[in-house]
């Protein structure tokens, strides 16, 4: 079997070690005579992944009992409308960071809601770098901060929790969740969909704290978009095939030696490539150096005709899915937890003969 090495920024690729695994069981799950996407949600068998799943994210980020975890549909899209039908009223104010393109969406669906005051606005500068602590305009009674940790689209990432004037934070981590410790007191709410760095699309993790719930409106929520309607049990069939490939991702990560581990490798797969960027004006990095990306590097070259030719050159060489995005072009090395460092090291070198060809 040949697997290609694989830049995708999501759905991206996904531990071989898990995806043989579900292969092996997909159609006798533990010599029940049927698989697991043929039972039922209730079944013991699928309790017992949601609860091992939900334990394991829960070590994996050292998260104490004032924290739940809830595996649900819809996207990491779904949770921009979903924390504030839950979070922000009418005459209140939420504070969004507005660093790229998912911000912005989370912005404009919370917008209905109540007074959404925006602290820092990346766009007139093409979101090519972070907001310093110093430049946040953080309202006084946000009711929450939202922030996107990792701007998967522009390549920038939050390299600390930025100060809020008290509020805690809702952070859309869809594209960095797990690559790195990070400090839950600052944190109301986590989601991720799980497309980027955990599993298969289709289920988006969201970890929401259980004092943090006493903010909830009190009317008018619809009952699948409440989040207390998921805390108090599983509500509706949810994706258990993806929930279930997420369990053995998690697997995954505290075999090979937990968070601590994932961070240290991705600082190393990431510097590799930057000081490749860094070597000449061949490659450029499209941000700033303080607000790189450990997930998503994004550069382009010379002239887009050039471009053209690294990424079919690339492909050629099994190195794929290195497109940037559609809205801003060039490329983009989609790097998570499962992309190896010998895949990274495959472009480095690629990267330094189109160079030398092309220079
Ligand atoms: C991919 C992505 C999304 C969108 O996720 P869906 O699951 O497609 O709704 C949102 N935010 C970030 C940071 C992303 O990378």
């Amino acid at each position: 079997m040949k697997r290609v090495h694989n830049f995708s920024a999501g759905p991206a690729t996904l531990p071989l070690s898990v995806l043989e695994k579900a292969q092996s069981e997909l159609a006798n799950y533990k010599e029940k005579g049927a698989s697991i996407v043929e039972m039922s949600h209730r079944s013991p068998e699928y309790s017992e992944i949601n609860e091992q799943a939900i334990q394991r994210l829960k070590t994996i980020l050292g998260a104490d009992d004032d924290w739940e975890v809830l595996f649900l549909q819809g996207g990491a899209s779904t949770q921009f409308l979903m924390a504030p039908y839950n979070f922000l009223s009418e005459g209140q104010t939420a504070d969004y960071i507005d660093t790229g393109a998912w911000s912005s969406k989370a912005i404009k669906e919370a917008k209905p809601f109540g007074n959404v005051h925006i602290p820092f606005s990346g766009k007139e500068i093409n979101y090519t770098r972070i907001p310093s602590n110093d430049e946040l305009t953080s309202s006084d009674d946000a009711v929450y901060t939202h922030i996107t940790s990792n701007n998967t689209i522009f390549g920038t990432q939050f390299q600390e929790e930025p100060e809020t004037n008290g509020s805690l934070l809702i952070c859309d981590a869809s594209s960095d969740f797990l690559s790195r410790p990070i400090d839950l007191d600052k944190y109301a709410m986590i989601y991720a969909g799980a497309q980027k760095n955990l599993g298969p699309a289709g289920v988006t993790v969201v970890m929401i704290r259980k004092s943090f719930m006493k903010n909830q409106k009190s009317e008018g929520i619809p009952t699948i978009l409440n989040y207390q309607t998921h805390l108090d049990k599983i509500f509706n069939t949810p994706p258990v095939f993806a929930v279930y490939l997420v369990n053995y991702v998690l697997e995954w990560i505290l075999e090979e030696g937990g968070i601590s581990h994932f961070e240290e490798l991705n600082t190393k797969k990431a510097g590799l490539l930057y000081s490749e960027l860094d070597k000449d004006d061949f490659y450029r990095g499209t941000v700033e150096e303080d607000s790189r990306s450990k997930m998503n590097v994004t550069f382009r070259l010379q002239n887009e005709d050039l471009e053209k030719t690294f990424l079919s050159e690339a492909a050629g060489n099994d190195l794929v899915a290195l497109k940037g995005h559609r809205s801003v072009g060039g490329i983009r090395a989609s790097i998570y937890n499962a992309c190896e460092l010998e895949s990274v090291e495959a472009l480095v070198s690629f990267m330094q003969e189109f160079r030398e060809k092309n220079g």
